[in-house]
């Protein structure tokens, strides 16, 4: 096993039309892997230490200005820009979850933000402008496909579950045949941590992933919110189950890695979306698991740098995210955290929370280990 950190991203995206049309104040300047965050006029005559806040990570993604879009919509940079685009992140972080998988480890990337700071544009993408996830998906089937030896095999398989107001729910089951109060999560010596019952696909190619994404993604509850009326309200995670059979003089080996890609709900606090009723409970049980997940992450950096004893409990059971992030943070993962960001004066607050609980979460230490010839 080796003792390794979870690697850590920030990007910034854009204004949106609503932030120009408003004239927003950018705040956020990014310098190398470092993220800069101006004080705001109005913060700074609020009393508060007005000094610009530095946080350093592995890579600070400057996807604000800077690019061009080419004849088929992909955003890319300009001659001589430091545009981060699709591609770059998916260089920098994606690659290096394929790289881990085929060594068998277990890997775990997740986009941590407020609502429309850009989670899903890293994760999933628009359009022409592809995602990590289907950048990744591809990418998967292009390695098995230069494979030449004829005595390793793959197995892949995919599942996509929501998390919406607590409830585990199957992406890949319609709705109204799923059970009412979702799906349990288990534990097992063999499996680890996995979710009971959940639809597995087995897919071969990259149009077979892409299909399956496709039809959880369909699945999928979306709320509407002032603040994005297509932002989804639950956490979504896709896990892709990877196997290498290999055969050597007569004996079978065998590695599997679970990488898990995940796209959380907003983190902004509830009441600045102007949410009320049903959406309000919404918020409340999305906070619930991300304030979980706030305070497993809390745990495990002061863990990590001896402000807390190293046997005390971590609250992974505090909600159904963190049960199921369990083995990515702290355990036995290598694992990706992508912390999008709002670049308006507007968002500061947010922001500054965001880049927060990234900074806390660069510190947590994992223990990976290669998960090969597991017994079943
Ligand atoms: P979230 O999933 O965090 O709610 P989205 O990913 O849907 O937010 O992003 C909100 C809007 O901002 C979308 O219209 C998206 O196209 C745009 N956007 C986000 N990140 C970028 C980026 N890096 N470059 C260009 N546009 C972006
Ligand atoms: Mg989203």
């Amino acid at each position: 096993a080796e003792e390794c950190s979870v690697a850590v991203g920030v990007r910034i995206r854009p204004f949106n039309d609503r932030e120009r049309a408003l004239n927003a104040q950018l705040c956020v300047e990014v310098d190398g892997p470092t993220t800069i965050l101006q004080t705001p006029p109005e913060q700074a005559e609020a009393g508060k230490n007005k000094e610009p806040k530095k946080f350093t990570f592995d890579a600070s993604f400057w996807s604000h200005d800077g690019f061009e879009v080419d004849a088929k919509g992909y955003c890319c940079p300009a001659p001589g820009s430091r545009y981060a685009d699709q591609q770059l992140v998916f260089d920098t972080f994606g690659r290096r979850i394929l790289d881990s998988a085929w060594e068998g480890y277990h890997c775990c990337l997740f986009a941590y933000g407020q609502t429309g700071a850009g989670k899903s544009y890293s994760m999933v993408g628009y359009g022409a402008n592809k995602g990590i996830v289907p950048i990744s998906c591809e990418e998967i089937f292009k390695r098995i496909g230069a494979n030449t030896d004829a005595n390793l095999t793959y197995e892949v398989m995919v599942s996509m579950v929501e998390i919406y107001n607590e409830q585990v729910q199957d992406l890949l089951v319609p709705p109204r045949e799923r059970p009412k109060k979702g799906l349990e999560i288990r534990e097992s010596q063999q499996l680890g941590i996995y979710i009971a019952g959940v639809s597995r696909r087995a897919v071969d190619s990259y149009p077979s992933i892409e299909a399956v994404v496709e039809e959880g993604t369909e699945n999928r509850t979306v709320g509407s919110t002032l603040m994005n009326a297509t932002s989804s309200r639950a956490h979504t995670v896709l896990t892709i189950e990877f196997k290498q059979v290999s055969q050597a003089a007569g004996q079978q080996g065998q590695k599997l890695s679970l990488i898990n890609l995940v796209d959380l709900a907003g983190s902004e606090k509830a009441g600045q979306t102007g949410a009320s009723g049903d959406r309000l409970k919404e918020g409340c049980a999305i906070n619930k698991s991300l304030s979980a997940l706030g305070n497993v992450i809390e745990k495990l950096a002061d863990k990590a740098m001896g402000k807390a004893k190293a046997n005390a409990v971590v609250p992974y059971r505090d909600s159904k995210l963190t049960r199921l992030l369990q083995n990515a943070l702290g355990g036995s993962s290598k694992t990706v955290m992508i912390c999008a960001i709002s670049p308006a004066s507007s968002n500061y607050e947010e922001t500054l929370s965001t880049l927060r609980y990234a900074d806390r979460a660069k510190r947590i230490k994992n223990t990976a280990s290669i998960n090969e010839n597991p017994q079943d």
